[in-house]
């Protein structure tokens, strides 16, 4: 059981006020807040251990390039990679994505497509809408229903022989609907097509098994998971990132370097050009600690009691529709008010303290499904409490009466 008390203390930001207000953070989808032992272990780096990593012989450069492969280690065992160097580091899911994409622009031919599901986060949809201008590949959409799950049997009909690669998200930030991707991926390999799935938002709630899946490319990010800003992750299978080109050239990717020719370093230095967020690296490591020392289990039973009792209490304001009714759903909450625009609710529920996003939430293709301008949307974390839905549903109570 999570002794949500000792778990809130975690997390020094968590009590602090807002606009006079004790803050209710709900903008978890967009980025989580931070335990104490993340933000320690920032400065800790920078005290005790600063200097570049795989490059000098001196001591501090070995502590930071073994701190740094230790956090490899860690995150490699976390999502069951079959290998470290299956785990590249990025600045984050929308850099991983583009290195993928980047790196098929060498491998697709005019005619071939790329699938992307309907439900997709921006950053999983123009850098394969890139992609596809660079090569002429066509770009296909695997659509959803009324809600917000993709319709398989649509799916089974656009794979075919022209299908390259699959892209599609673990779980729907804007709806939090959980995609059946087990079943997505064993359909793609039928076909002899890649598949990525972009994890972003299901890192937060589940420990991805990528060997399990058997997924080709999962990418997250470190922020949305206890873990610092400008770090991310690319698991590829050995032999995708094998062929897949480098994205970036520059330092530290490289074997020897001639005006003639260079070649590449071998995984995981090829898609690791420059320095990277040293630091960043190693504290996501600690993030990954924190989150399992809480364990999943527990983070699933409290967010799933979040999600069910803010369903029950916003149902109940009247005019109010809740946008994302999948079965299978993630602690986030998508609605509107009938009659109000999202901006406005969201403005002066701000001024009681009550953190939620508004808007398109970086899936405009979504909102334009419902023909909507966009939703509040409360998305929660273990460390959320029913006591704070209570803050919000009075809030949005009375922001309904001001406005209507
Ligand atoms: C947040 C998010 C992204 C983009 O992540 P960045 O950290 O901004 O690169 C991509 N996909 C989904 C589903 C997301 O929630």
């Amino acid at each position: 059981m999570l002794d949500i008390n000792k778990v809130r203390a975690d997390f020094p930001i968590l009590s602090r006020t807002v606009n006079g207000k004790p803050l209710v953070y709900f903008d978890n989808g967009a980025t989580s807040q931070k335990p104490q032992i993340v933000i320690d272990a920032i400065s800790n780096y920078y005290q005790e251990i600063n200097a570049n990593i795989h490059r000098g012989v001196h001591t501090l450069s070995q502590l930071a390039t073994d701190a740094y492969e230790v956090a490899r280690g860690k995150i490699q065992n976390h999502i069951n990679a079959k290998f470290a160097h299956e785990v590249i580091f990025t600045s984050g899911t929308t850099h991983s994505i583009n290195a993928v994409a980047n790196g098929f622009a060498s491998l697709l031919k005019p005619d071939d497509e790329v699938l992307v599901s309907s439900l997709e986060h921006h950053s999983n949809i123009v850098p394969w809408q890139m992609l596809c201008e660079k090569t002429g590949a066509v770009l296909k959409v695997i659509p959803m229903d009324e809600n917000g799950e993709l319709i398989m049997a649509e799916y089974d009909k656009l794979l075919s022989d022209k299908t390259k690669i699959v892209t599609v998200n673990h779980i729907s930030n804007a709806l939090g609907t959980v995609n059946p991707v087990k079943y997505m991926i064993d359909k793609a390999h039928e076909f002899g097509a890649a598949i990525l799935i972009d994890g972003a938002q299901a890192v937060p709630h589940l420990k991805p098994d990528v060997q399990a899946l058997d997924c080709d490319f999962y990418v997250f990010s470190g922020h949305k998971m206890c873990g610092p800003t400008g770090t991310g992750i690319l698991y590829g299978k050995e032999a995708w990132l094998n062929k897949l080109p480098p994205y970036q050239g520059g330092g530290e990717m490289i074997k020897e370097v001639t005006f003639e020719k260079t070649t590449y370093a071998d995984l995981p230095h090829k898609f690791e050009a420059g320095t990277p967020d040293i630091a960043g690296g190693i504290v996501l490591g600690t993030a990954v600690d924190y989150m399992n020392s809480i364990g999943f289990d527990n983070i699933q039973k409290q967010e799933l009691e979040l999600l069910e009792y803010a369903t029950k209490r916003l149902l109940e304001i009247e005019g109010l529709k809740i946008y994302g009714t999948a079965k299978e759903k993630t602690s986030v909450v998508s609605f509107n008010i009938e009659g109000i625009h999202p901006y406005d609710i969201g403005t002066i529920i701000d001024k009681l303290g009550i953190a939620v996003r508004t808007g398109h939430h970086c899936a405009q293709p979504i909102m334009n499904f419902f023909n909507i301008p966009g939703t509040i949307r409360a998305s929660f974390s273990f460390y959320n409490t029913k006591e704070e839905i209570d803050v919000m549903v009075e809030a949005v109570k009375k922001a309904q009466m001001m406005l209507a």
